[in-house]
């Protein structure tokens, strides 16, 4: 059974970055936003689900997810909100556990940015949280992001709290800093004690 890392933090945390480090030291990573993806791409029976659900409205010319529309419909009314997650998640969740059970490295990184908001903390045996604060979250992510502040801040609200996020934490990366190399510095450290409880 591979050994799984959980990876989470807030939006503009750094999650994606901290990741790409991990994956430069040969760690298989998981991300549960592609596979979120996937599971509803064009072929997939599940579009059939939605479709029937929705309307075919919901479904392009082309027979690929109409995101926008879906998201609008589900913004709108949360019971289909609740039936459209119902459907997916555990059709995500098992075809993250797929993907962490076919890794080749010693250890695999699931990166999970609603790890604790979907109390997916379970799936792991290490949850790893990049922490920032919230003034770093939303400067980071309105210039990658071309966001305005109030935008962010509506992300924000929606996700778990900082203090929510660090008390699910076995490990901390402190991401406040904008001197990078000592922040690789502490993934180098945390891989080094990753491969040591995955070899246990
Ligand atoms: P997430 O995946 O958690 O949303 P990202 O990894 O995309 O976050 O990081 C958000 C933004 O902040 C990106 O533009 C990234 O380049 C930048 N960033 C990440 N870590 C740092 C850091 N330590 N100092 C400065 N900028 C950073």
């Amino acid at each position: 059974m591979t050994y799984i890392v959980g990876l989470t933090g807030g939006i503009g945390s750094g999650k994606s970055t901290i990741a790409n480090w991990f994956a430069e030291q040969g760690v298989t990573i998981v991300d549960a936003d592609i596979i979120a993806r996937d599971v509803v791409a064009v072929g997939e029976p599940v579009l059939d689900a939605i479709a029937a659900h929705f309307g075919p409205d919901v479904i392009a010319e082309d027979g690929s997810l109409n995101r926008s529309k879906l998201r609008q419909r589900i913004f709108e009314n949360p019971a289909d909100r609740h039936w459209l997650e119902a459907l997916l998640h555990p059709l995500i969740r098992e075809r993250m556990m797929a993907a962490c059970q076919s890794a080749q490295s010693a250890y695999c990184l699931l990166v999970v940015p609603l790890l604790v908001e979907n109390k997916l903390t379970g799936l792991c045996h290490r949850v790893l949280v990049v922490d920032v604060s919230p003034e770093q979250q939303v400067a980071r992510t309105m210039q990658r992001d071309q966001a305005d502040e109030a935008q962010v801040n509506a992300i924000m609200a929606s996700q778990a709290s900082r203090e929510q996020r660090l008390a699910a934490a076995d490990d901390v990366i402190d991401n406040n800093g904008q001197d990078r190399s000592l922040i690789k510095a502490a993934v180098a450290q945390l891989h080094e004690k990753y491969l040591t409880l995955a070899s246990q």
